[in-house]
């Protein structure tokens, strides 16, 4: 009796205490979108917890804020945004959360920028993206420079535990060195392909994995796509022959379908985000599939 006595008192103990002493040394991290979540897991491991605010089946540049990304930023200790204007929904976020330590780190800052404008911006451009091309997490080589920003954030929160990090910064960023190899080979043959995006969001993937970029379903970015803009890309995939309609899961596929039916060429769903499309669940696989599908 006395012993079963005891027993309940260590696991009463052990359950409802370990976890408040272990808490203390894990980093809480959140970031804008669930990319740069995989990559701050990767980093961390279970020395971090890590939250995305965005599910991967939201188009990043329309997101309509909820009260609970502020309560998630509100007990943060690492915040991180994909900058370049793309996430900027996220600023008022942080700072209605209040949180005086809070880190927050933009992962574009060491990025090698693609299309940054050189000429003045009006609206005439559409949705453009000012400070250049923000989908930059769809190279892999990037997110080898992405790895190293957030072990820089990390170990400046938590400096005991950098020598780990600086481990799984190494064993993942040459994980994504082999994989890279694989991928490469794998686009080798379609690297003249020419293709219709949706939206401009691959011009890293392109620069990293060929395919010949033709036009966009967008006529400008964030616009819709009008009929007489579809009329010539119908033309276009006619006269060009063009194969691939290439577009991300949360955009209209009407224009897509109608291009399809009338010239034959295909529609690929591309998944832009870790967890975009089923099967999808870590920033390697988010490689694996696009290599697939195009
Ligand atoms: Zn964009």
């Amino acid at each position: 009796m006395k012993k079963e006595k005891l027993f309940i008192f260590l696991v009463f103990t052990l359950t409802t205490i370990a976890p408040l002493v272990f808490a203390k040394d894990v980093v809480h991290v959140v970031a804008s979108t669930p990319d740069l979540a995989a990559l701050a897991q990767a980093v961390g491991g279970d020395l971090v917890k890590v939250e995305s605010l965005i599910k991967g089946t939201q188009d990043p540049h329309n997101i309509e804020v909820l009260p609970s990304y502020m309560v998630k930023l509100r007990n943060a200790d690492v915040f991180l945004i994909i900058g370049m204007d793309l996430d900027q929904w996220a600023f008022p976020l942080r700072d209605g959360s209040r949180n005086a330590r809070l880190l927050t780190v933009d992962c574009s800052k060491t990025i090698n920028r693609l299309h940054v404008p050189t000429s003045k911006i009006d609206a005439s451009y559409g949705d453009i993206h000012i400070y250049g091309n923000p989908h930059y997490w769809l190279d892999p080589q990037n997110g080898r420079i992405i790895l190293e920003t957030i072990l820089d954030a990390l170990a400046q929160v938590s400096p005991e535990n950098a020598p780990v990090f600086q481990q799984n910064v190494r064993a993942y960023s040459q994980k994504l060195e082999e994989k890279m190899k694989e991928w490469q080979a794998a686009m080798a043959p379609y690297r003249e392909h020419r293709i219709i995006f949706y939206h401009d969001s691959w011009p890293y993937f392109q620069q990293r994995f060929g395919l010949e970029i033709v036009d966009f379903i967008e006529p400008k970015p964030g616009i819709v796509p009008s009929p007489s803009h579809t009329a010539r890309l119908l033309e276009e995939v006619g006269q060009q022959q063009i194969k691939v309609i290439a577009m991300e899961p949360f955009y209209d596929k009407r224009v897509p379908d109608l291009i399809s039916r009338q010239t034959g060429a295909h529609v690929v769903v591309v998944a832009p985000s870790v967890g975009s499309v089923k099967g999808v669940d870590d920033y390697i696989q988010l490689f694996d599939y696009n290599v697939k599908s195009l």
